[in-house]
């Protein structure tokens, strides 16, 4: 039987990157839960926008019944669909990142997707990233890691990951914001960012991302 695997960590450790290859290397379905998550948020933008440019929760909370997120397999790339439109660069712009951890910290939030994320895996052979995976999602995942790295490396991470997508975001603005995501994210009430007991954790600061896939599959293998 197919492993289920569950990735965590701090913002751009290289979770999603990392597991795509693994999805691709070990043949499973990989999930990124942050995209979910922006994807919320990119619809609360939308519809729920309050005059000040922030996401007006009360009113998101109607509308869950009007937000059909699916992902779909386009020539080796997930590519994020709500209802029916094509979000995948509109999810990485620094609106959404600037809002996404106010709206991933609502329990409703969480609550809604969370559904999603556990069909997902039941016939096993997934590999899904986020932050509450190994703690709440998949609790009785077959393997869990966590994954860190300086604050510094990061920052030159998604700026390059942003640069990649045609966006030029400013370093400072960059490094703030992966800062407060961090911040909200860890100690928001509902399943914050934590490293599960049995979780292995890889500090990947010096590591490249080849090396960390490798780390990751030699567990998984032996
Ligand atoms: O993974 P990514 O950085 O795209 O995630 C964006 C945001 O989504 C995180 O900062 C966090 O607020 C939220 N998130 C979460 N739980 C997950 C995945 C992401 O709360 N499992």
């Amino acid at each position: 039987k197919k492993p289920v695997i569950a990735i965590d960590g701090f913002s751009s450790t290289g979770k999603s990157s990392i597991s795509k290859i693994i999805a691709q290397r070990l043949e499973l379905v990989h999930l990124d839960t942050g995209a979910l998550y922006r994807g919320v948020t990119w619809f609360a933008l939308q519809n729920c926008c309050r005059a000040d440019g922030t996401v007006d929760i009360g009113e998101l909370f109607k509308n869950f019944d009007h937000i059909h997120l699916e992902f779909r397999n386009i020539g080796n790339e997930l590519v994020l669909f709500l209802n029916e439109i094509n979000i995948t660069k509109e999810i990485r712009s620094n609106e959404v990142s600037e809002n996404v951890s106010n709206v991933a910290k609502q329990a409703e939030v969480r609550e809604f997707l969370l559904g999603y994320q556990r069909k997902l895996a039941e016939k096993g052979g997934v590999i899904m990233d986020g932050r509450d995976i190994g703690t709440v999602v998949l609790p009785d995942a077959d393997f869990k890691f966590f994954l860190t790295a300086s604050i510094e490396e990061r920052t030159k991470r998604r700026y390059q990951e942003l640069l990649g997508l045609g966006i030029t975001a400013d370093e400072k603005q960059v490094a703030d914001n992966l800062a407060e995501r961090d911040r909200i994210d860890s100690e928001r009430e509902v399943a914050p960012l934590r490293q599960a007991e049995d979780a292995i954790v890889i500090d990947n600061t010096d590591m490249s991302k080849k090396e960390t896939i490798e780390m990751i599959l030699n567990h998984v293998k032996n």
